[in-house]
């Protein structure tokens, strides 16, 4: 099987019956690209943008980032989704005194800080477009709950633009922007979404966190925290039929898309796109080539009909 695995890694991720599906890395500095790029992949799925300010002692200036995106981008020479700073929650920055909150994961967060503070925003902004002339770069935002962050942040992207083209420095006008689907609203205001955004990519560790009322880090509660529950694999339906209807692509770049035991489920889903730590890829490309993407619909039926996740995993044992 090994054997195998290694022989099938530079074919690609197909199903049985044809559908193509791009396997990508998730990743969270430029050193993580150079290793990425070691596997198998098409591309970069999620660059955790945030590593680069945890890792200074300062808020990194739009050259040093720009440098960073850059270098990732012609490293990677695919396409890479670079996610907008998501602070907040369980990560602060040491230069950045924030209030102490209650529920800091309910709290001030990722893009309701940079929708905030407007010109760390475009600084970010700023570098990443400077960085899309130098290889296909794609922006992504999280924690979105409402399409009105969207279009302020895409307002935001606009006005960057602009001052680039006035100083004449290059820049992708085309680049793709796409939402994090990460928060029970943006599951139900789909549709809308799907709308405005360039693509979709779930994020299965805060959206089971915030579906099911678990917190993701609470060993207390961790039988609990569970993205086989039926409630998550709706919402993943939800949102690929929404994307679909607008002609877009929905991935998902959580934990849950780099689990074996998922995959033919999320096929099944309708997802388009996988992006995980880049040692599954292999594994997750070994089991996507042995399912039939018929099959996967309906055992997907199947799965969302459940009433329980022990239930849901029950299923997928018997195919
Ligand atoms: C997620 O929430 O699933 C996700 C990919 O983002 P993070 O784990 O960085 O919160
Ligand atoms: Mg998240």
């Amino acid at each position: 099987e090994n054997r195998l695995k290694r022989e099938e890694e530079s074919l690609a991720g197909k199903t049985t019956d044809g559908r193509e599906i791009h396997l990508f890395a998730n990743v969270g500095n430029t050193g993580d690209v150079k290793k990425a790029v070691n596997f198998q992949i098409d591309g970069i799925g999620l660059y955790r943008s945030e590593f680069l300010y945890l890792n200074s002692s300062y808020f990194p200036t739009e050259e040093e980032q720009f440098l960073a995106y850059k270098e990732s981008a012609l490293l990677c020479g695919k396409e890479i989704t670079i996610r907008t700073l998501d602070i907040g929650g369980d990560k602060t920055l040491p230069y950045f005194p924030m209030e102490k909150e209650d529920n800091p994961f309910l709290g001030w967060r990722a893009i309701r800080i940079s929708l905030n503070e407007k010109e760390m925003f475009k600084n970010q902004l700023r570098a990443i477009l400077r960085a899309s002339a130098f290889g296909k770069i794609k922006i992504l935002f999280p924690m979105i709950i409402s399409l009105h962050e969207l279009l302020k942040a895409k307002e935001i992207l606009k006005e960057c633009m602009a001052e680039l083209s006035e100083q004449g420095i290059s820049y992708d006008g085309s680049i793709e922007t796409g939402v994090m689907i990460e928060t029970p609203a943006s599951v139900l205001c789909a549709e809308e979404l799907a709308a405005e955004a360039d693509f979709f990519s779930i994020g299965t560790n805060d959206l089971t966190q915030y579906l099911l009322a678990v917190d993701r880090g609470n060993a207390k509660i961790a039988e609990l925290y569970n993205s086989f529950h039926p409630a998550v694999l709706r919402s993943i339906r939800l949102v690929t039929q929404a994307a679909h209807r607008y002609g877009k692509k929905a991935g998902m770049c959580g934990e849950f898309a780099g689990n074996e035991k998922a995959t033919k489920l999320l096929i099944g889903l309708g997802l388009d796109e996988l992006s995980m730590t880049p040692a599954k890829v292999a594994d997750i490309k070994y089991t996507l080539r042995r399912i039939s993407y018929e099959e996967a619909k309906s055992l997907a039926e199947e799965a969302c009909k459940q009433t329980s996740a022990e239930a849901v995993i029950r299923v997928l044992e018997e195919n």
